[in-house]
């Protein structure tokens, strides 16, 4: 490791405040003001750009007329985890964009913020079995027993939605996962600036207990379970695996010491939050003087925040193409800068150089859009880097079933090509890979899985 890689850039009291909520809770008072700010609208758009079509002006009125409960109640039907999505979710680019407030005085109703509040204040009514503490009442319970067992491999975003959706609907839902915990990237990948508190754990609680789930972690499809097993001893399997793997450069010097892909620091990172809120496992974290960050999506941006926030003198994030072709949201891009990130795009890695302590320098070639075609124009400079992070798109890990376009091909009932098997979330084909669609998806998948079971048996249940 260069000797310019190191944890503990910062004043150790810093780190607890490191990765504090960049979007603040609003007050009760705040909330109340910006409720009464919408028009619940009619046909509001504002619903038809929710992926999971929450009745966003339903909810909205509730909070306004201090209905906490049947706000929350109105966005957890439609989203389970319309926790994680209220602080996830690109609402400048959904909701948000779509409202009638946006297009007349470019100041939308603040929806994501709104559905913070109301979620989070109806979480603190419940208890750690996810009871109403006053009446005892679950808010989501299950229907009679169905009799029927269904497998769900990951427990992401999709697979815990499946699994909660099958669970109400009176199914035997076994959740099988890789990781040591679940959440998927919930828990392993969301900026830690946006998940505070250990949130993804507390709303896997919350969805946990409506019964009838049981999660077993550290068993992974492939090596401890095998998808004809699950498929004998189940009534269906749902496949909710994400994109394990990461795409390569396919460049001199990648695998060199501290060339790093990003989803896996961006893992450690959130680790170390979540092992000690007080921030001294993220002391630990090492991290570099000169850092370059290659891509131009959200992993780009969050690694490069991160490890900026987390005391790197210099990150320069360097994209193929122009900044307005970024998939980073534009509000994306505007946070990275605001963090001290310098953005240089047109210029793709032809390089990197070191030796056996590390990374000294990525050497990278000016690109252009020539006949259509986006390629380096014969142009070079370097930039100094004792860490690079590589964050251009993840693969499927998995195998074993019909693939298009490096995703599993399912048809509108989310249903693999091989009968019984369904899919969701980010390793199949439809949907933009976002925390929001990987929840719809797999509710979706819950809801064909649940009809098709019931038509198996002439539509009698239990
Ligand atoms: C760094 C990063 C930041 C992001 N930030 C945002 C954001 O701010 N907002 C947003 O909306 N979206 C964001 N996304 C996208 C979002 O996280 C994903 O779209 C979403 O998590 C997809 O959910 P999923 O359930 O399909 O997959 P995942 O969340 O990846 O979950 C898949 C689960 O399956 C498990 N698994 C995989 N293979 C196997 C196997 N063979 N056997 C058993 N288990 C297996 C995995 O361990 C994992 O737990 C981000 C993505 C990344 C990488
Ligand atoms: S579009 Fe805006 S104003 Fe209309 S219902 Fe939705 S949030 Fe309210």
């Amino acid at each position: 490791m260069q000797p310019s890689i190191s944890g503990g850039r910062l004043k150790a009291p810093q780190y607890k405040d490191v990765f504090c909520d960049h979007v603040m809770p609003l007050t009760e008072m705040q909330a109340q003001v910006e409720s009464s700010r919408c028009y619940y609208c009619y046909d509001a758009p504002c619903i038809q750009a929710c992926p999971t079509q929450i009745d966003i002006p339903s909810f909205i009125r509730k909070i306004n007329n201090g209905n906490i409960k049947g706000a929350a109640i109105d966005i957890l039907s439609a989203n389970i985890m319309g926790g994680t999505c209220s602080r996830a979710c690109p609402v400048e680019t959904l909701c948000q964009e779509a409202c009638v407030r946006e297009h007349a005085e470019k100041k939308p109703v603040q929806i994501g913020s709104l559905q913070r509040f109301a979620t989070d204040e109806f979480f603190k009514q419940l208890d750690s079995e996810g009871k109403n503490k006053k009446t005892g009442e679950k808010p989501f319970t299950r229907a009679k027993s169905t009799g029927k067992k269904v497998a769900v491999v990951g427990a992401g975003p999709a697979g815990m939605s499946c699994a909660h959706r099958l669970a109400m609907l009176g199914h035997s839902v076994t959740v099988y996962e890789a990781r040591e915990k679940a959440g998927g990237l919930n828990e392993y990948g969301l900026a830690p600036y946006k998940m505070t508190d250990d949130f993804a754990q507390k709303e896997l609680d919350f969805i946990l207990s409506i019964g009838g789930i049981e999660v077993k972690t550290g068993k992974r499809l492939g090596q401890d379970i095998q998808l004809d097993g699950l498929k004998k001893d189940y009534d269906a399997v749902f496949l909710g695996l994400g994109l394990g793997s990461t795409n390569r450069l396919g460049i001199e010097g990648e695998d060199l010491p501290g060339v790093i892909d990003a989803v896996a620091k961006i893992s450690e990172i959130r680790q170390a939050q979540a092992k000690d809120p007080s921030g001294s496992a993220l002391a630990k974290v090492p991290v570099g003087r000169n850092v370059v960050v290659i891509g131009g999506g959200n992993t780009a941006v969050d690694i490069a925040i991160q490890i900026k926030r987390l005391g790197a003198e210099f990150v320069t994030l360097v994209y193929r193409r122009g900044q307005e072709d970024m998939s980073a949201t534009h509000h994306e891009q505007e946070l990275a800068q605001k963090n001290g990130v310098v953005l240089k795009t047109w210029a793709k890695p032809s390089r990197i150089l070191g030796d056996s302590k590390g990374v000294t320098e990525v050497q990278f070639e000016y690109t252009a859009i020539s006949g259509g075609k986006l390629s380096g124009i014969g142009e070079f400079f370097s930039l100094k880097a004792d860490q690079v992070f590589k964050a251009i798109g993840q693969k499927l890990e998995f195998s074993g079933l019909d693939v298009d376009g490096g995703k599993i091909v399912v048809n509108d009932q989310f249903e693999t090509k091989m009968a019984g098997i369904f899919a969701g979330g980010d390793c199949v084909g439809p949907g933009e890979d976002l925390t929001v669609t990987a929840v719809q998806q797999g509710k979706l998948a819950a809801m064909a899985i649940d009809q098709k079971l019931a038509k198996s048996q002439g539509g009698k249940r239990g």
